[in-house]
């Protein structure tokens, strides 16, 4: 079934946020350095748009995020200080850290705030009720702010207190960039100029068989690299030596084949691989045909025929959704087939849609990023958004 998918949600231009005070949950889950540092601001500057929005706006902005797995009690080693160190250099303006995110303490300063103001408060998961989706603290976060924003796209997926829960006490919308998401990822599915071809790799079948599901009856081509390609080869009867292989998947590689013969979508598997003695940078390593994968050595990348055979299949597409790199691109002798597929999609003219973190982290690291449509902030999210699931922090929005 191709159901509608996409999402008209209000959002911040829907509401008067004039001298309001502003609940906003963000992904600040930015990756921590030495000592605490944050080595990569892209979660930061992603909320930027709404943020300035609504300061400009005149409304106070209480800010909320969770950083890291502090598994529910207060560790400094999560606290969110340089986070708003950051944010308030990227800004231009102060931006103040509450002692917590809830309580009496926390409660004066959201009050106080002025419009025009931003306050940061601590890491939600300092408290188990956040995971949890406890109505009570739903509340006593509710009780900071007249309005919720939500522009977590990436924490959308979770059912918790500050994605979901919260929005039962106020009146929620989406900010700049969960719209933009779901205008994007909304789009591809639901309504994609054609040819419309999927790239789906990455290691496991496992952890994306949802996707390759939904994905076959949307698309008109799916190419299939990565790790997970291995299943399907031994779907196909072949062997593939030492490689990453899901013995428990092999049915379910087969049944896709099959499907796809029926759905009227076509499935590109490689049709020649990189093989390597061992998977390390100084391994032996050479291109093969899928069917002489030698015993004892392992698949490590899509090989030569297949890299040109991808790219001349993606150059007459209209729309590339991709996720999942083509092969263990993090060693540079095997990420020639990332490398041709991120050219490939950048050259289509294709809207191209990226998401995954890993394959967002290897176009970035080719330097091809700003050539995609669209880069998805949201790794486990995009996944879920991409396998048809409602995701609770999406559902929590008022409908346009
Ligand atoms: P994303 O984060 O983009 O969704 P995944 O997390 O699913 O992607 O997969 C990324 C990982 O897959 C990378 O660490 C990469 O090394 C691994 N990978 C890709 N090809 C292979 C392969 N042939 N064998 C083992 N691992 C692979
Ligand atoms: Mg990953």
């Amino acid at each position: 079934m191709r159901g509608r998918v996409i999402l008209a949600k209000k959002t911040i231009d829907d509401v008067d946020v004039r001298g309001k005070r502003t609940l906003v949950r963000v992904d600040f889950n930015a990756p921590q350095g030495e000592g605490g540092a944050i080595a990569d601001d892209t979660r930061i500057r992603a909320a930027l748009p709404t943020i300035r929005a609504l300061l400009a706006r005149d409304a106070a902005v209480i800010l909320m995020s969770h950083l890291g797995r502090p598994k529910g009690k207060p560790d400094p080693r999560y606290s969110l200080a340089p986070v708003a160190q950051r944010l308030s250099e990227l800004l231009g303006q102060s931006v103040a850290l509450a002692p917590d995110c809830v309580g009496p303490a926390t409660a004066a300063l959201a009050l106080a705030l002025e419009p025009g103001g931003a306050l940061l408060l601590e890491n939600l998961r300092f408290h188990p009720e956040e995971e949890a989706d406890d109505p009570a603290f739903a509340r006593a976060l509710a009780s900071l702010g007249d309005i919720y924003v939500d522009d977590a796209f990436g924490a959308a997926h979770r059912a918790h207190a500050s994605t979901a829960g919260v929005a039962a006490y106020l009146p929620a919308v989406s900010g700049f960039l969960m719209q933009e998401e779901l205008r994007a990822l909304g789009a591809a599915l639901d309504h994609p100029e054609r040819p419309f071809a999927a790239v789906i790799g990455g290691a496991k079948v496992s952890s994306k068989l949802g996707v390759l599901q939904h994905l076959l009856t949307r698309v008109d081509l799916l190419l299939i690299g990565g790790g997970m390609a291995n299943t399907f080869f031994a779907a196909q009867g072949y062997a593939v030596g030492t490689s990453l292989l899901e013995p428990d998947l092999v049915d379910a590689a087969r049944a896709l084949l099959e499907d796809a013969k029926r759905s009227g979508a076509q499935i590109v598997l490689p049709t020649d691989v990189i093989v390597a003695e061992r998977v390390a940078l100084d391994a032996a390593h050479r291109a093969v045909g899928i069917a002489e994968v030698p015993p004892d050595w392992s698949i490590v990348d899509i090989g030569p025929k297949t890299r040109s055979i991808f790219a001349h299949a993606l150059a007459s597409c209209k729309t590339v959704l991709w996720n999942g790199p083509m092969g263990i691109f993090e060693l540079a002798p095997f990420a020639e087939g990332t490398r041709a597929v991120a050219q490939a999609v950048a050259d289509s003219g294709a809207t191209s849609i990226v998401g995954g973190g890993d394959s967002v982290a290897a176009v970035e690291g080719m330097g091809l990023a700003g050539r995609m449509s669209h880069i998805s902030t949201g790794g486990g999210a995009s996944l879920e958004f991409l396998e048809g699931k409602t995701l609770p922090g999406v559902a929590a929005l008022e409908d346009k």
